[in-house]
């Protein structure tokens, strides 16, 4: 049986990312998420944890096993070659892993969620198509300050460390906006599942 085809969603922050990919579990397709991966990796017992102590010692282990996220939180935020270091132990690894689970979709098509999918040359690979979640910059800082309890120049300063919007449009091989409710959301993932549905498995059979 061929593999299936992989739709990659992405999005900045508070885009509606995690909102969109559960429409898309909820019609049935099978979703993996990178950032999901990426906390399974430290947590106890994550393949990452050894490397992790390894690199920068035992005190970034909690006693339960886990990475201790705010002792690291702050020595990235500190040090930016602690952040590369951390990255280079953790993106092959979440990379691998997620080509472990899109091994075992079957099916036309499976969604993988990588915030950062235009910056980065290996998934844009990976992915047969790329999805863009598409969001109006005012109902985006709201719902991040809503979400994470941040203020407004806080998110912002976040929205402007990321690539332009007007950027990732162009980049998108498809966009939905969800500037609208939730059951606007649903309403378009349907709309492009049944395009995917048709589209990935005529390409499948070429
Ligand atoms: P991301 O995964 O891209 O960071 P989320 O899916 O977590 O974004 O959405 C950000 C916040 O906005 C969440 O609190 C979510 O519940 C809310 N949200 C997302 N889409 C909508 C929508 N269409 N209407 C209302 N709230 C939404």
């Amino acid at each position: 049986m061929a593999a299936a085809k992989v739709v990659g969603l992405t999005g900045g922050i508070g885009s509606g990312k995690s909102a969109a990919a559960r429409c898309f579990a909820d019609l049935g397709v099978a979703v993996v998420d990178t950032d999901e991966l990426s906390h399974a990796l430290t947590a106890p017992g994550g393949r990452a944890m050894p490397l992790i102590v390894e690199r920068f010692g035992a005190g970034f282990q909690r006693a339960d096993g886990a990475l201790d996220r705010q002792r690291m939180r702050e020595l990235v935020f500190e040090q930016p070659e602690a952040r590369k270091e951390l990255e280079a132990i953790l993106h092959p690894l979440i990379l691998e892993d997620s080509l472990a689970q899109l091994a075992q979709v079957e099916g036309t098509y499976a969604l993988l969620v990588v915030p950062l999918l235009f910056e980065s040359q290996a998934y844009r690979e990976v992915v047969d198509r790329s999805l863009l979640i598409d969001c109006d910059e005012e109902v985006q800082v709201a719902r991040v300050m809503q979400r994470n309890g941040l203020s407004e120049p806080q998110v912002r300063s976040i929205m402007a460390a990321q690539m332009p919007r007007a950027v990732k449009r162009q980049l998108a091989d498809d966009i939905i906006d969800n500037s609208g409710t939730l059951s606007e959301l649903a309403l378009q993932v349907e709309a492009k599942h049944r395009y995917y549905l048709s589209s990935l498995a005529r390409a499948r059979g070429q």
